[in-house]
């Protein structure tokens, strides 16, 4: 069995903010007992993407965990949900393998009940367990934007416990580490949906992650506007607060 919460691994852990190598901490990330969820995972799922210098990978998405596909595989988002939220990706014109794609817990949560595995939310204490290696993520990768994946991603990082998808959706927040934050559905909420009401779900996923294009495009040739909070409390006279961001 996994020894959790071992002090040697924890330290292992902590010395890895030293280096800026990201193969480096998911190596260390992949040995990680730092809550309860080793015990039952087949595999930690650590993000996945291309290795690019800092600033070069526009957009990470940002899951809540792997499910049983993930933990078998070791990969992020490839089960049913995964394969949706590809053709959702294709379909806005974003591609998967320009982006990084992790989640806010790295190993599956699990409710076991005899021979019964099912899935389940990640507790705040696993989340807080394990909120060093998404934040480490955007740390070394440093994208200009997040995308929130469902509900519990964005309380996470905004840090907003009454954030409420079916209100917050599609609009921007100020994320950590001077990203921006855009919240979506979670391709498992969308796959949920029947008729209508799956057409419209996906299409309003695929222009959320239009909207995301469109941004970095912008935030990359410095036309941005700036958001509410970015813009000076009190811009001298004759300022109209659409200063450069950068
Ligand atoms: S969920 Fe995160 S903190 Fe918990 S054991 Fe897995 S990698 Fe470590």
């Amino acid at each position: 069995m996994t020894e959790v919460n071992n002090p040697q691994a924890a330290s292992n852990v902590a010395i890895y903010s030293v280096y800026t190598d990201l193969e480096l901490m998911r190596d260390i990330a992949k040995t990680c007992v730092r809550c309860d969820l080793a015990r039952t995972r087949t595999q930690v799922v650590f993000g996945e993407g291309p290795y690019l210098p800092p600033g070069e990978i526009g957009v990470m998405l940002l899951g809540e965990a792997p499910g049983e596909d993930e933990d078998k595989q070791g990969r992020p988002f490839v089960g049913r949900s995964g394969k949706l939220l590809n053709t959702l990706l294709e379909e806005a014109g974003l591609k998967r393998d320009t982006i990084w794609v992790t989640n806010t817990n790295k190993c599956r949560p699990v409710l076991i009940d005899g021979k019964s595995v099912k899935n389940r939310a990640p507790t705040p204490p696993e989340q807080k367990a394990c909120e060093i290696w998404w934040q480490n993520e955007i740390e070394l990768l440093k994208p200009q934007i997040v995308v929130c994946l469902g509900a519990t991603a964005a309380k996470k990082i905004l840090e907003n416990k009454n954030f409420m998808i079916t209100k917050d959706r599609g609009k921007w927040f100020p994320g950590p580490k001077n990203t921006e934050v855009l919240v979506t559905f979670h391709p498992s909420y969308v796959m949920r949906q029947q008729g209508q009401a799956l057409v419209e779900i996906k299409e309003t996923v695929v222009g959320d992650f239009r909207e995301v294009i469109s941004r970095l495009a912008a935030l990359r040739a410095g036309t941005a506007p700036l958001h509410p909070w970015q813009k000076p409390a009190n811009p001298p006279d004759g300022d109209d607060g659409q200063l450069a961001m950068f």
